[in-house]
């Protein structure tokens, strides 16, 4: 598996208030997605690419986008608020092939939670076409008496719900290491084995820059996201046509646990 995470923009519609980043308004440059499929072809390896956000699909173009990549053989699995219009889902529906899609993941929000009807209608269509579908309801702790509702409108209907772990602080504590042991229990048994929930004590060997690299906004690629807050770690850029691919797994250096594995990739990357 060769897996590119690629965080296209870091513009979002919504406005979810334990999102992950801090959500600005525009890429700063915007390259041709011919001249993107080409970059990625001329590295000869078939890529999964992992596509987030914000919200993927105000990234220009992003059908066709999604249509061309996949139309060059790799795959793509896509992180999405589905606040497309059903309109848009028909054209990615026209040009992108089901058996190229890994996975569309979509999350169930505030926002979707409001007004729930859409959100059932078009994950209801992806299905009914083909696509592998799943939704996500992050776990904060201002939505535990909202969490189990949610799921039971979505089970009548056929749609999966994940449950995920909040990640970042509330009420003076940190998340997801400060959830009560019932919450633990309910929602995450995972997490009461002391893996992804803590940090590791030894670093982990993984194929970032090798096997995963990892691609922002500016299209800046990185071995993986907790080493791009350095620019000399990066080790290509799509528009200067570059990339500098290692050549087998490594020692991690990092001595905090791998915020990559909340992007369900390590089981995949990592050999711990
Ligand atoms: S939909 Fe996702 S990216 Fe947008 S605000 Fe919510 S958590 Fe953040
Ligand atoms: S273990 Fe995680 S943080 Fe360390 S190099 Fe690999 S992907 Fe990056």
């Amino acid at each position: 598996m060769n897996l590119v995470h690629w965080l296209v923009t870091l513009k979002c519609n919504h406005n979810c208030y334990y999102c992950f980043f801090k959500l600005k308004p525009d890429n700063n440059k915007i390259l041709s997605n011919d001249a993107i499929v080409d970059f990625w072809n001329n590295t000869n390896k078939i890529w999964d690419f992992k596509l987030t956000g914000g919200e993927p699909f105000l990234y220009p173009d992003f059908i066709d986008l999604c249509g061309k990549l996949t139309q060059s053989n790799h795959t793509i699995f896509i992180d999405t608020n589905l606040s497309l219009s059903l309109d848009e889902l028909h054209k990615f529906i026209q040009k992108v092939s089901t058996d190229k899609v890994g996975l569309i993941l979509a999350s169930m929000n505030n926002k979707n939670e409001q007004d729930i009807e859409p959100f059932i209608e078009k994950a209801r269509l992806l299905m009914e076409k083909g696509y592998r579908f799943d939704s996500t309801y992050v776990l904060h702790p201002l939505r535990y008496d909202k969490v189990d509702e949610t799921t039971a409108i979505l089970n009548r209907n056929n749609i999966p719900l994940t449950v995920q772990r909040f990640l970042g602080k509330y009420g003076g504590k940190e998340y997801p290491t400060c959830y009560d042991k019932e919450i633990l229990e309910k929602y995450f048994p995972e997490g009461l084995k002391d893996n992804c929930f803590n940090p590791k004590e030894k670093s982990a060997v993984c194929g970032a820059g090798y096997n995963y690299v990892y691609v922002n906004p500016d299209y800046e690629i990185y071995s993986c996201m907790p080493y791009s807050n350095k620019k000399e770690n990066k080790i290509g850029d799509i528009s200067l046509n570059k990339i500098k691919l290692g050549t087998g797994y490594k020692q991690c250096n990092l001595n905090t646990s791998c915020p990559c594995l909340n992007m369900l990739v390590c089981a995949d990357i990592i050999k711990l």
